[in-house]
């Protein structure tokens, strides 16, 4: 099974007959890689019957020449992307035992190319945090370093891929899930363009911000999963109606690109010395093969993260009052009138970070500080995403380190949440002005950690993203 790490790689061993390999074979090995390791905590439920079945179902189609474009891919989903007939719980009590009665459009459209799913993944409480330490079901260890997090809301889907128990995953990105733990992990992670791909059946835990994004070993995997999962859905009147183009890696434009960097990233006072480093060298890398690389003030980024979490809080508050202990999953045992259940169960059944977003959300949408708070954030969310389209109709991408750290030890993150908020300065950007991003393995600290770099592009240019991060990663990383 070694050396088959993208979905091309296996789809050849599949259909060459010597050495023979079935996908039985090729799922089984994924199972054992899981029951191996399940110390990494990256599942919440593996669906082995049921993979097992649909690698037999899967063959004959390959075998009469009938299956789809994701037959061979084994993937695995975070736990808040709705899969019918199964549990789906956000990693949090209070979706304990719930069954969706439907499937998110992104698991339709995985299932229609045949793709087999082989899992359910962890992930921060209803995809809150950056270190999957909120889960409802312990943290992620980190395969690097299993005394380090995974890094988070996704850390489940990143240490899944990274450590080789499945082929790819599906993630959720509202500022920074998918790629923030791809980068502790030494794997790609994209974020698409908002509205790109349908938010049906995610479990909303930011509207405006949500998307689903492919976790995968390479940038090959990540175009053919956004290119299937992409384009318009009847469930979902955000998704664009944009043609999904065929993105063909094969394709490599030879211009150079124009590459802003920002210099209050490079100057930032929580990056790492290490990440600088990285980040520098990516530079320089960038600019031998004939980019040209310039710095770009950026002085709105002081204000991403603050903006972010009013924002994401607000339409948090609103997004979770529906779990009342009457419609979803948990109730307590406490209750005994309509008011006791709605308060005990949900003081119950969500974890602490996810009441103090509750609270503040509703504090920044109250009457009398709706204007001082919320009002303002979204005029500030406007100037973050004018002045980054700004800087993007004058560059051709904006190349930023992913996260400020490598990943952390687990129990270490600060006991002060604006601490933690503060990590995710570089990602929510992309997230604010709604523009696709990716987090390609950039290299590694002397310790064996992972960092991860990060592209940002232009609404809807995906394309040009993943060809233009191909060849980045073949610089950072000559064969
Ligand atoms: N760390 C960020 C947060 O806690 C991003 C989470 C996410 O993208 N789901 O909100």
């Amino acid at each position: 099974m070694e050396g088959l790490s993208s979905l091309s790689k296996i789809q050849s061993a599949l259909a060459k007959h010597d050495p023979k390999i079935t996908l039985s074979e090729i799922v089984d090995h994924y199972l054992e890689r899981i029951d191996q390791n399940s110390d990494l905590n990256a599942f919440v439920e593996v669906f082995a019957d049921e993979a097992r079945a649909e690698a037999l179902h899967i063959q004959q189609k390959i075998n009469s020449g009938t299956a789809g474009r994701l037959a061979g891919m084994v993937i695995g989903i975070k736990d808040n992307i709705c899969y019918k007939d199964h549990h789906v719980s956000a990693c949090s009590r209070i979706l304990e035992n719930y069954i969706s009665p439907f499937s998110a459009t992104v698991v339709e459209r995985l299932l229609a190319e045949d793709a087999i799913i082989i899992g359910r993944l962890n992930c921060d409480e209803f995809a809150m945090g950056a270190s999957n330490e909120s889960s409802f079901y312990g943290p992620v260890k980190n395969y690097a370093d299993k005394t380090k997090v995974s890094g988070g809301s996704s850390g489940g889907a990143a240490v899944a891929v990274q450590a080789g128990l499945c082929l790819a995953a599906l993630g959720t990105d509202t500022g920074g899930s998918v790629r923030q733990p791809a980068s502790f992990c030494g794997v790609v992670g994209l974020k698409p363009t908002y509205g790109r791909v349908s938010r049906h059946g995610i479990i909303s835990y930011a509207s405006s911000f949500d998307q689903v994004g492919p976790i995968t070993n390479c940038v090959e995997d990540a175009s053919i999963l956004l290119e299937i999962i992409a384009g318009s859905d009847q469930y979902d009147s955000t998704a664009s109606s944009k043609a999904v183009p065929h993105i063909n890696l094969a394709e490599q434009p030879d211009s150079k690109k124009k590459i802003a960097y920002l210099s209050e990233a490079l100057h930032s006072e929580g990056l790492d010395p290490e990440v600088k480093q990285e980040f520098e060298k990516s530079i320089e890398a960038l600019r031998s093969a004939g980019h040209t690389l310039e710095p770009v003030s950026f002085d709105l980024l002081e204000y991403v993260v603050p903006t972010y979490y009013i924002l994401t809080m607000a339409e948090a508050s609103s997004n979770l009052a529906r779990y009342d202990g009457v419609h979803y999953g948990y109730r307590s045992k406490r209750a005994i009138d309509l008011e006791s259940t709605y308060k005990t169960s949900r003081s119950e059944g969500f974890g602490p970070e996810v009441k103090r977003r509750i609270v503040l959300g509703t504090f920044v949408l109250s009457a009398g500080y709706y204007d001082a708070y919320y009002a303002k954030a979204q005029r500030v969310r406007r100037m973050i995403r004018d002045k980054t389209n700004e800087i993007l109709k004058q560059y051709d991408f904006i190349l930023l380190p992913t996260a400020p750290t490598p990943a952390f030890t687990i129990g270490e993150g600060s006991d002060d949440p604006v601490v933690n908020y503060l990590a995710d300065i570089f990602t929510v950007q992309a997230s604010l002005a709604g523009i696709p991003a990716i987090s390609v393995p950039a290299g590694r600290t002397k310790a064996g950690l992972p960092v991860g770099m990060q592209l940002l592009g232009k609404r809807f240019e995906e394309a040009e993203l993943l060809k233009f991060s191909q060849n980045f990663i073949k610089l950072l990383d000559p064969v």
